[in-house]
């Protein structure tokens, strides 16, 4: 790992890099790696060392690996557009809605298995979950564990799938759910709803829903902030002279008071 570090260290500073391949030491490299010049030296490096610190590498993912199916997770969220017209918004409205969720599949137990007994240790891992890989480097031989790409670190393989959900341990059903969207919803505001989503694994709890608030126009009405604004014609005489006028609101038929010497656009 000190040889990897220094090794990186050189080949990440142009510097260094530089007397590296001028002088052809820098302190104490493994005795493969002086051997040579670094012309494509650096990606292996590179592949070492995200290796040893992220990228993709399975190291990160230690709670992958055998026996990991069991743990309890919560269900995926959802995102779902919904319409609601001007009114809705500004009211606010219970909605009942059909979407289609993941259910846990009971008859396997989100097992994926037909029976328990089809269930056996992965012939690739040896129920292990992971697997040995040699690298041969210019800095020797790496071993290192990797999660079996045959189980995806379950160490566990499938003989029979359940017959009910097919060996994917869910089931996509259509539920309709009930919705109460608050009074003032502002247009592209997202609502979350919790725990009323896709069921988790094994008992973990459902998933939020997340719903995408659009609004129709309306011919009358429009909103700003947290105003209502509508649009009255009126004659020239009753602009002189003011008035009661009959205005449409969206709880029906009211009556405004028109100031006299009221001007277009007040
Ligand atoms: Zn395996
Ligand atoms: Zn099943």
């Amino acid at each position: 790992m000190k040889e990897i570090n220094q090794a990186y260290e050189v080949l990440s500073n142009p510097e260094k890099r530089r007397n590296y391949d001028q002088y052809g030491s820098e302190g104490s490299f493994g005795q493969s790696a002086s051997a040579g010049g670094f012309g494509q030296g650096e990606s292996i490096f590179k592949d070492i060392f995200d290796t040893f610190f992220g990228r993709g590498t399975d190291y990160s993912g230690q709670e992958n690996y055998s026996g990991s199916r069991t743990r309890t997770q919560a269900g995926d969220d959802v995102l779902i557009d919904l319409v609601l017209t001007f009114k809705e918004s500004v009211l606010g409205v219970k909605k009942k809605i059909s979407i289609d969720l993941e259910k846990a599949c009971g008859a396997c137990r989100q097992t994926g298995a037909a029976t328990t007994s089809d269930i056996v240790d992965c012939l690739s891992c040896r129920g292990r979950g992971i697997v040995n890989t040699i690298q041969r480097t210019i800095l020797g031989t790496i071993r290192n564990q990797v999660t079996c790409s045959q189980c995806q670190g379950s160490g566990k393989r499938i003989k029979k799938k359940c017959g009910y959900c097919g060996g994917k341990k869910f089931t996509r059903q259509k539920e309709i759910i009930e919705l109460s969207i608050p009074r003032g919803v502002q247009p592209d505001k997202r609502l979350r709803y919790q725990g009323i989503g896709n069921d988790g694994w094994y008992g973990g709890g459902k998933g939020d829903i997340y719903v995408s608030i659009k609004v129709k126009d309306n011919p009358y009405f429009q909103r700003k902030g947290n105003d209502i604004h509508v649009s009255l014609p009126i004659s020239f005489l009753d602009a002189i002279l003011g008035g009661k006028l009959k205005v449409i609101t969206l709880e029906g038929i009211d009556k405004a008071e028109i100031a006299p010497g009221t001007q277009n656009g007040d």
